[in-house]
């Protein structure tokens, strides 16, 4: 399906601006009363989305004299934020040098808190990770910035020579909802964390600026700023993370939908069966109580033992010192054929699009992107996933919206960690 482009961003309220996210096919360059900043920002995300790119491409992409860019592109070189890379063959023989944004030397740490185990990691600014440990989740929140910052010190001494120089910051995603002006955690059902100050306290602890979010709005950010070439052409979409819990990551023209309370994009906890198991919210069925990682795995142990699991299966925490398969050992039955673990998937799958039905009829998306560790056997999800949401969608072109996984099962969470930290250097300046 072909969308067409975006209205320009540049022309949306002020009230909208923070976070938002540039426009590379239809902007409006700043004139001398508006900053500096904002034609840099441009002239940025135009070499980030088009690179390598030559001095003379980028002009002709801006509309402008080559005049007018060239300051802006010289500041951006000596600043290390561009380089210049080997050159393009042209017809008339000239070897133009081209642009492209640094990655390498640029780390970032990125932090995925869940229930039981977390995970930190060291990666480069576009969202690769070069290392990564996993360390036990404390049982009180308090008690997370000391952790962090030895966490943090031993990765830096272990992974990264150049140490907190070279980083540019640190990103936490956790399950729970986040205030982003005050760094506040709202609340964090799975984690049982309420109220609780991180953002200042960790940055503190840890020495390095720090920001923090909620999952699914962290994994939309991702889809967002480090893979531009994905949603060029899509502004406004839905990001639906899969794992312990359920969560939705709304973007509308290009900027995150919060909400007055931080809590858009909750469906997690709509109730969708009456005689479904209860959640951890204590309501009875919930979309997550069907379709997040535990009641999967639920699903495969009932099929695989005949042994029906109780309806409260949705444990806070995973007990310690079971056999419980993770749902990463019932992804790998699944591919091998197992059959309990292919019906398991199958029908987290149906539930998963009846979720997906509310999702598309309240927000309309252009796009879907499911995250989690189930879609590495997206094969088995898609079909049930497309029928349980044409059954609940009343248009055509909502039945038709195109659900995607994400590319990096593994790693989708920590490289929405990752933009955290690198979007505010792109994200599009208040203007006027
Ligand atoms: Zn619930």
């Amino acid at each position: 399906m072909i969308y067409p482009p975006d209205e320009s961003l540049l022309t949306h309220a002020p009230e909208f601006l923070p976070m938002r996210k540039i426009n590379t096919r239809n902007f409006r360059l700043a004139t001398r009363s508006t900053p500096r900043e904002v034609n840099r920002r441009i002239v940025l995300n135009l070499i980030r989305e088009y690179q390598p790119i030559s001095r003379a491409e980028l002009a002709r992409r801006m509309q402008v004299h080559r005049g007018t860019m060239t300051p802006l592109v010289r500041e951006l070189v000596e600043s290390g934020v561009v380089f210049e890379k080997g050159t393009a063959a042209t017809a008339r023989g000239r070897r133009p040098t081209l642009l492209c944004v640094r990655t390498r030397g640029r780390h970032v740490v990125a932090v995925d808190i869940r229930p039981g185990r977390s995970v930190i990691a060291l990666a480069d600014v576009s969202g690769h990770v070069s290392a990564r440990e996993s360390f036990e989740t404390p049982e009180a929140p308090e008690d997370l910035p000391d952790l962090l910052a030895t966490e943090v010190a031993s990765l830096l001494r272990e992974h990264a020579p150049e140490g907190i120089d070279g980083c540019q910051g640190l990103g936490i995603v956790l399950p729970g909802m986040v205030d982003r002006k005050t760094g506040r955690l709202i609340y964090a059902p799975r984690l049982g964390w309420r109220d609780v100050d991180l953002r200042a306290v960790v940055a503190q602890r840890v020495g390095m600026k720090c920001y923090i979010e909620s999952a699914p709005i962290a994994c939309a950010l991702a889809r967002l700023w480090l893979e531009p070439d994905a949603t060029r052409t899509v502004n406004s979409f839905a990001y639906v993370s899969i794992s312990d819990g359920i969560g939705v990551g709304l973007a509308f023209n290009g900027e995150m939908l919060r909400g007055e309370g931080h809590t858009a994009g909750e469906f997690g906890h709509v109730p969708l069966d009456a005689n479904g198991p209860e959640c951890v919210c204590g309501r009875i069925g919930c979309w997550e109580s069907l379709a997040c990682n535990s009641a999967t795995v639920d699903r495969y142990i009932e099929l695989s033992t005949g042994i029906p699991t109780p309806k409260n299966g949705a444990t806070k925490r995973p007990a310690r010192g079971t056999l419980r398969p993770g749902i990463d050992e019932v992804v790998r039955r699944a591919r091998g054929g197992e059959p309990a673990a292919v019906s398991a998937l199958v029908e987290t799958g149906h539930h998963i699009g009846k979720g997906l039905a509310l999702v598309v009829n309240a927000f309309n998306p252009g796009r879907v992107y499911v995250g989690g560790e189930i879609t590495a056997v997206w094969e088995l999800l898609e079909g049930p996933i497309r029928d349980a949401l044409a059954a609940s969608t009343i248009t055509d072109r909502a039945r038709a919206t195109p659900v995607l996984p994400d590319s990096a099962p593994a790693e989708y969470r920590l490289r929405g960690a990752v933009a955290l930290v690198t979007a505010p250097g792109y994200a599009a300046l208040a203007v006027g």
